[in-house]
């Protein structure tokens, strides 16, 4: 099993739209814990509020998908964020990709999925015939040493990102 991302972010806010439309993009799908949200902090910070903004003003759709069980954080996501939040999706389950992609309207290789992990984000993506996008976890700072570990073992099969070396950072 091979990952391949076709771009590689240290932070999601520096994925613009000139990187989307190089790749054929036209929506993308959203993991929530760590890529959008803070986990268990149900807040959204206002720099990804505004990132956000300039995606959707740029004409970018989204949806977000996600793998968190608590149906209740999911619904307060959902209005926070104002779009759908689907979950609990069981990534690397492409089901609820796939309901994802038919929402947006969009043909499976003009969408892109955005997470920060790659062995249920990107590959449910990869599976599902989208694009894929690796940012690094909004916590990642916080986070305690084994799981910070297990995040980087996690990385090893992600070969270097098809569209461009520049964003690459250390796996
Ligand atoms: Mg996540």
């Amino acid at each position: 099993m091979f990952l391949k991302p076709d771009y590689i972010f240290s932070d999601l806010t520096q994925l613009k739209p000139e990187h989307l439309e190089n790749i054929g993009v036209k929506g993308l799908i959203f993991d929530l814990d760590n890529t959008l949200l803070p986990p268990h902090t149900h807040q959204l910070q206002a720099y990804v509020a505004q990132w956000l903004q300039t995606m959707q003003d740029a004409g970018f759709p989204y949806i977000v998908v996600s793998n968190n069980k608590d149906v209740a954080y999911l619904k307060q996501a959902e209005h926070l964020l104002n779009v759908p939040v689907l979950g609990p999706a069981r990534k690397p389950s492409t089901r609820m990709i796939k309901q994802a992609i038919a929402w947006l309207k969009l043909s499976p290789e003009t969408v892109a999925v955005v997470g920060d992990r790659p062995l249920t984000d990107l590959w449910s993506g990869q599976r599902a015939g989208c694009k894929t996008i690796l940012v690094d976890p909004l916590m990642r700072a916080n986070e305690r040493g084994i799981i910070h570990l297990l995040r980087t073992l996690e990385r090893l099969p992600v070969s270097v990102p098809k569209h461009t070396k520049a964003h690459l950072h250390s796996l």
